[in-house]
């Protein structure tokens, strides 16, 4: 990933866009017609596959990344996770990564699974002998002594902070900050947040990892994360799970339409396009990247990335080449 983003030309931009495994076969054969056409109509630099809690979704999310990278000859990136998963469970997705020619992780310390994704797929943990294991940073690092500079890795990042009673950890950018800086250090090779609505927030993270005294974030790709509106209703229940703020002007004009479904979508496409694009306008130390949680949707992230001219035009093939190198010589 960071060789393709490294060799794009000055002032580009790219995306990538995130999938998950399908839970039936039926899903399976519609995700990868899906994605045969985004991947030729869009062109994204790269394609996420999101791993289950775990491992619960292991063996599917495998199946998703070989259709990716080997049938359709994308750049794959594999999400994995390290926490509740046997370490032998960690050895076996990454020599299957090396087999299928993926070369990017994004390194995850994953939260508890619900024990259901375990039923589906039948693989209950085994007793976990992975006390190695508590953050990301610990799959950082054990991917860098296992298979040295082999696999470009990605970390998490949270550009909103929130103190909800209910949840497990109280989350502050602050507060996470000097985490974030060890796990960089420790051999990240980009970073990708968590969807946000909220530029403000946003710009406020982005600066001050820019800014730190460590140096580690000088000039690291910082990949922000965006959630195309597919409906009024998995807009709150993303919003409330993943912490992320909804800005009033943008929560009232949602709001206003939230009875239409299609009119829903539309302000979805101008709300997001808004946020792409004041963000490109901020200095960046190289090529402008966005990260696409799609859902396994199609329409909203292909709007987005129309009205935000975020398509790169599509290489010419050899046949091409060959033909406009001769025709001066027809001539
Ligand atoms: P960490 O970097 O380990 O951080 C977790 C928390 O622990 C932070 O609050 C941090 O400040 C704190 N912390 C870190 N180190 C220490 C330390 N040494 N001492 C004390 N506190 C510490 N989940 C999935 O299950 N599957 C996916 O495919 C998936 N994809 C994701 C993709 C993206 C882009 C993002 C942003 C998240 C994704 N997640 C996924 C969710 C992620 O697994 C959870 O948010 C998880 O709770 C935290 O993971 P992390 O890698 O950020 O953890």
């Amino acid at each position: 990933i960071t060789d393709k983003i490294n060799a794009l030309p000055d002032g580009a931009n790219y995306f990538s866009l995130e999938f998950f495994p399908p839970k039936t076969s039926m899903g399976f054969a519609n995700l990868t017609s899906r994605l045969e056409r985004m991947s030729q109509a869009l062109r994204p630099l790269f394609v996420t596959v999101t791993w289950g809690a775990g491992g619960s979704t292991a063996t599917k999310s495998l199946e998703l990344a070989e259709i990716c990278q080997r049938q359709l000859g994308l750049t794959t990136c594999l999400h994995l996770t390290c926490t509740n998963m046997s370490r032998s469970l960690i050895d076996d997705a990454l020599e299957q990564a090396k087999v299928l020619g993926i070369r990017n992780i994004l390194a995850l310390r994953g939260d508890a699974p619900r024990s259901e994704e375990y039923r589906e797929e039948g693989q209950l943990p085994e007793e976990d002998s992975n006390k190695d294991f508590t953050w990301a940073i610990d799959l950082v690092r054990y991917i860098r002594k296992q298979h040295g500079n082999y696999f470009c890795i990605g970390v998490a990042a949270y550009p909103e902070g929130h103190s909800d009673e209910s949840h497990p950890e109280h989350q502050d950018p602050k507060i996470d900050l000097p985490y974030l800086v060890e796990k960089t250090a420790a051999g990240a090779d980009f970073i990708m947040t968590q969807l946000f609505f909220d530029v403000e927030a946003y710009d406020g993270f982005e600066k001050m990892l820019r800014e730190h005294e460590s140096g580690v974030f000088k000039s690291i790709p910082i990949i922000p994360g965006m959630l195309p509106v597919q409906s009024y209703q998995i807009l709150r229940r993303v919003t409330k799970l993943s912490h992320a703020r909804l800005p009033e002007d943008m929560l009232a004009r949602l709001d206003a339409v939230k009875g239409d479904d299609e009119l829903v979508k539309r302000v979805g496409v101008k709300v997001l396009s808004e946020v792409i694009e004041h963000i490109k306008k901020r200095p960046n130390p190289g090529p402008r990247g966005f990260h696409f949680y799609t859902l396994n949707l199609e329409k909203s992230v292909s709007h987005i990335l129309e009205d935000c001219h975020l398509i790169p035009q599509p290489l010419l093939d050899e046949d091409e080449d060959e033909a406009i190198d001769v025709t001066p010589a027809i001539n």
